[in-house]
């Protein structure tokens, strides 16, 4: 490719509303152009990278046995309104009407058509397992679309659907799926992790989100230093802490006054005890009535978790009315003892031999309260939110904090999906049974971020060969002087022929120019063909990763070049 001919417009300048270092080198190196919030042209040389994820995706799909199919954009709501989803899901689902008043949704993801798919066309058991994918154009409203491919509105998504006879098999599939993932990652030279995640509204029973490692992710996710642990914040877990910690004394509850002290903060340091043995009580409102948590004042409670573990719909905290009734106490003051609230306790609890906590009544707290002996909650789990340091739950390791970009998802979804729309097979027996589902999504655009996210420098880019626009630059760096323009075309030509994608930069620019908009744009190999050294004979051949240069015997950069980028190759090795 000529440059001269090429639509790749490199800029200094950096919009003021990119944020972060992708999205302002994915504007500068000429891959993307805003049309609107969260809504882009992808230009020739973004596109590329886009049709190298997607050419990786393809290849780890058809690898595991998936086949491709391609869904419709433009979704009818009978179907989600099959699923329900129609009226659970947000705002994010962006819905309208056609002439004849019929309504519809654009895709944010596809469990409902592709089940659909899967019910007319799969009757037997002789049918299964199956797994479809596609890659497509997804849309969701989201409410703050921000740095740029990460978090777009409308964006390309490679979702796959696995479809099996029973559990044993939905596990199997997703084995399939999780280690494709791997793959795909590895072949893009990604670090990553894959992450025990949330299951959240989608459903089901398990899954994994895999996370590229960079500051400048949006997750928040732990990992455990010895071992390969990982998981998202949300869902990391906590295992109870066997040493109890000391309260007082062993007396009966007392009450003590606590004028307008509310916060761990401000009572522990009101009653000089260890906020450790603070028994913090949160009043929640939920889908299976109020409920009230109790957690370490050391801790703070996992919402999540406790939604959970009540297997509720929603949880909220109560607001201070509500507070009042539950408690007959401003919030700030409640306690277990005497509450007659559905109580359940985090196992930070359980480990407070005497503490302190709300009484129930205005400016007062107890204290010498007893757990188990003052007030029994209906059970003990683990309802906190993890600190970095805790113990692994795996093996006991430190746990630590890092931020994690999130490119993949996998999900076990059970039968959620086929059980409300009825996608049954017959199996051995003849007997009609429910097809057990996962689902599995990668964000094509999103990934090409993360990568740049992880592979750049203060130069640019500094492309993973695998998905990199083009493989090797080739600069005459003066295209008015024939025999440099004659020796580049050579290298050119001689590379292109071996299969090396190559950008050959013919502009009448400066030299300094089109090194900076080589290193911008991040071509992991570059060769110079300056007046001086073709004048003795000589080429320059320069890693974009490692800025080493070396000068060759023009016969032989073509060699050296096609070498490197060998190595290159091999490096992005699954
Ligand atoms: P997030 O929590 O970041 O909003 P999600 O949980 O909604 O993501 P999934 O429904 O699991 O995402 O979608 C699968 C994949 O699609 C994600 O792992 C991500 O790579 C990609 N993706 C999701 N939302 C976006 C978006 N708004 N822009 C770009 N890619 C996205
Ligand atoms: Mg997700």
């Amino acid at each position: 490719m000529r440059y001269s001919r090429y639509l790749m417009p490199t800029t200094k300048e950096t919009p003021s509303d990119a944020e972060v270092v992708s999205h302002r080198l994915m504007l500068r190196a000429g891959l993307l152009r805003k049309v609107a919030s969260g809504i882009y042209n992808y230009m020739p040389a973004g596109l590329r990278v886009l049709r190298k994820v997607e050419r990786i995706l393809r290849e780890e799909m058809d690898g595991a046995g998936a086949l491709e199919v391609l869904m419709p954009a433009v979704v009818p709501s009978e179907l989600w309104k099959e699923s329900g989803r129609w009226d659970a899901y947000g705002k994010e689902l962006l819905r309208f009407k056609d002439r004849a008043d019929r309504e519809f949704c654009l895709g944010p993801t596809h469990e409902e058509v592709v089940t659909d798919l899967v019910r007319r066309e799969v009757r037997s058991y002789r049918q299964l397992p199956l797994t479809l994918y596609q890659i497509q154009d997804k849309f969701r409203d989201e409410i703050r679309p921000r740095f740029g491919l990460m978090r777009g509105r409308e964006f390309f998504m490679k979702d796959a659907y696995s479809f099996d006879t029973d559990e044993e098999g939905a596990a199997e599939s997703y084995k399939k799926m999780y280690d494709a993932y791997c793959r795909i990652f590895r072949r893009m030279g990604l670090d990553f992790r894959a992450v025990e995640a949330d299951t959240g509204s989608i459903g089901g029973s398990s899954s994994h989100e895999f996370m590229v490692i960079a500051d400048s992710g949006e997750d928040a996710i732990v990992s455990c230093v010895s071992c390969s642990y990982g998981a998202n914040v949300e869902k990391a877990e906590c295992i109870p802490c066997s040493a109890a910690i000391p309260g007082a004394t062993k007396g009966m509850p007392r009450k003590v006054p606590t004028p307008g002290k509310r916060t761990v903060e401000e009572v522990s340091a009101f009653l000089a005890i260890d906020p450790a043995t603070l028994i913090k009580t949160l009043l929640f409102e939920t889908s299976v009535g109020d409920v009230a948590v109790l957690v370490s004042g050391a801790h703070e409670v996992n919402e999540i978790k406790v939604k959970n573990h009540l297997g509720a719909e929603y949880v909220r905290l109560a607001g201070e009315v509500r507070v009042r009734e539950m408690t007959g106490a401003p919030s700030g003051f409640a306690g277990p003892v005497g509450l007659s609230v559905r109580t359940i306790a985090d196992h930070s609890v359980r480990s407070i031999a005497s503490g302190a906590t709300g009484a129930n009544e205005k400016d007062a707290h107890l204290v010498d309260v007893v757990p188990g002996r003052d007030f029994l909650p209906e059970g003990y789990a683990d309802l906190r939110v993890v600190r970095e340091g805790d113990p692994c739950p795996r093996c006991g390791g430190a746990l630590r904090f890092s931020r994690g970009i999130e490119v993949g998802h996998v999900f076990r979804l059970g039968t959620k999906y086929s059980e409300a729309m009825r996608a049954v097979f017959l199996d051995e027996g003849g007997k009609e049974r429910v097809a057990v589902m996962g689902c599995y999504g990668i964000g094509v655009g999103r990934t090409a971020a993360a990568a740049i996210e992880q592979n750049h420098d203060d130069d640019g880019i500094v492309w993973p060969i695998s998905i990199a626009p083009f493989e090797v630059a080739v600069i005459p760096v003066n295209v008015k002087q024939a025999d440099v323009t004659a020796a580049a075309e050579r290298v050119a030509a001689d590379l292109d022929a071996r299969g090396v994608e190559v950008f050959f930069d013919d502009r009448e620019e400066r030299p300094g120019i089109k090194f900076k908009d080589a290193d911008l744009t991040g071509i992991p190999v570059r060769i110079t063909l300056g007046e001086k050294n073709v004048a003795a004979g000589f080429g320059e051949i320069r890693d974009r990763k490692t800025g080493e240069t070396l000068r060759i015997p023009l016969p032989e950069v073509a060699d050296e070049a096609f070498a490197l980028v060998g190595k290159k190759k091999a490096e992005c090795a699954p």
